[in-house]
């Protein structure tokens, strides 16, 4: 049982498959350099702490390798005799690139790939004619209909997992220390529990308080999705039919939207999905990381966006309608390419992930699929009064807000609003 994006034992179908193969399972981790190094502190804090909390579930018997998958993969295959090697299909670009030479490699042995990080695959969900959806209303309501299993019962005992200490030459590396400490714990009992607490308190009101950067109303599940310490299907299995639980599951069919956006369309990983937007006028010169480093410190003058830009720098997570603002800010007030923005968002988020960020990138940029339309331009006061009405989540993390200190704003929002319609025109 090879691990990657679905570092837990419940709910795991391919670890079923890996014990119906065999009598005895090794599971194993590889840490892929290439990951190691584009991956931001943070979220190497949360893999090294769900590798680790996976290994106590296994009595210590997680064996972690560092280097290239396809050599490693197969080198422990033969080492252990597999007959099969079992993952979580991966969509991801570099997912797939990955995955095709590790089968290569391995030869006669299977790559079996069963399950994915999500309620419906991507692929799964077309139109009539097969095309894939590029508005996701229509995706959502065929999404739902589609459906999916209910939650598969898989453990894994100690007494049937290979011990890796048996195997000569394992190339076993002791699990590493968190670069940084994160604000909240990873791991499946860490995913569970917050999951409970969640339900328990604040499913009923998420309908009318998600949008409430002050109130904490949201579930931040966001990174134990990612590294797949919880399935969403275990997830959905819990929701029920309230109107805060018909919500929730329209945002994880979001996150299959944008994954099966991505699937579709890997370039639009860093390019623009309409490329009717590569001609825009975009500000590149060193005025324009002048300004790219006041939005990265939070000293834009603009409290809403300095709040938010602070709370990632921060804490690695951002509340979802403030991403909205900082990245409409960087595109339409600052002119800035939005893939400028969504590095510095994949370096700093713990839930850091491609086809979320990238795409929601793209839709606050006006460029991606079904996307804001561009000359819908957010105002950063307006949007402000609206979600952070007593100023709250303002005063939090931008406690000199009403003192000299606090800087004048960069840019005079009415201006360059304009400004940003007249290179959308342009175009
Ligand atoms: P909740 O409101 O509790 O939502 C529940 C779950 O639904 C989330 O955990 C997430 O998995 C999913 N979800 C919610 N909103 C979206 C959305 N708009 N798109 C896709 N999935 C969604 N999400 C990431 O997981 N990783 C990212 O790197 C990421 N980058 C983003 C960048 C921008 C510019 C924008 C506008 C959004 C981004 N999002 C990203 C989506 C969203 O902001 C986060 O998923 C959410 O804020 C996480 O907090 P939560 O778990 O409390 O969310």
């Amino acid at each position: 049982m090879w691990l990657r994006r679905d570092l837990r034992l419940g709910d795991l179908p391919p670890l079923i498959a890996a014990q119906e193969a065999a009598d005895d399972v090794l599971v194993c981790f590889v840490v892929d350099p290439r990951l190691e190094k584009s991956s931001g502190p943070r979220r190497l804090s949360f893999l090294f702490d769900s590798l680790r909390d996976l290994d106590d579930s296994l009595s210590g018997r997680l064996l972690v390798v560092r280097g290239r998958p396809e050599k490693e993969i197969p080198r422990l295959a033969k080492a252990v005799d597999a007959t099969s090697v079992h993952v979580t299909e991966d969509f991801s670009p570099f997912g797939r690139r990955r995955d095709d030479a590790v089968t290569e490699a391995l030869g006669d042995v299977d790559l079996e790939a069963e399950g994915s990080p999500y309620l419906v695959s991507p692929g799964r969900v077309t139109k009539n004619d097969g095309e894939p959806y590029k508005v996701f209303t229509p995706y959502f309501n065929q999404w739902r209909e589609h459906g999916w299993r209910a939650p598969a019962s898989s453990s894994l005992s100690t007494s049937d997992t290979v011990d890796p200490s048996d195997i000569t030459r394992s190339g076993r590396i002791k699990i590493p220390a968190a670069p940084v400490e994160l604000d909240h714990p990873a791991g499946e009992s860490a995913a569970t529990k917050r999951w409970r607490e969640f339900v328990d308190d604040d499913l009923a009101g998420y309908d009318s308080d998600r949008d409430r950067p002050d109130l904490d109303a949201s579930s931040r599940m966001s990174a134990y999705l990612k590294f797949g310490n919880i399935h969403p299907r275990t997830m959905a299995a819990d929701l029920g039919r309230s109107k805060g639980a018909k919500s929730y599951l329209r945002e994880l069919a979001f996150r299959d939207f944008y994954a099966a956006v991505l699937h579709h369309w890997p370039d639009s990983a860093w390019h623009n999905w309409n490329r009717q937007f590569d001609d825009i006028e975009l500000d590149t010169d060193k005025d324009a990381y002048r300004r790219l480093d006041a939005w990265k410190e939070g000293r834009t003058g603009f409290p809403i966006v300095d709040a938010g830009m602070r709370q990632l720098a921060e804490s690695g997570f951002m509340h979802n309608r403030v991403r909205m603002i900082t990245a409409s800010f960087l595109v339409k007030d600052l002119h800035l390419p939005w893939w400028w923005g969504a590095q510095w968002f994949l370096e700093q988020l713990t839930d850091g992930d491609m086809a979320s960020n990238q795409h929601g990138w793209q839709w606050a940029a006006g460029t991606g699929t079904d996307a804001a339309p561009y000359f819908r331009v957010f105002n950063p006061e307006t949007q402000c009064k609206k979600f952070d009405p007593d100023g709250e989540y303002v005063r939090r993390w931008v406690p000199e807000i009403d003192t000299d200190d606090y800087p004048d704003p960069i840019v005079d929002h009415k201006a360059e609003r304009e400004e940003a319609l007249r290179r959308f025109r342009q175009i």
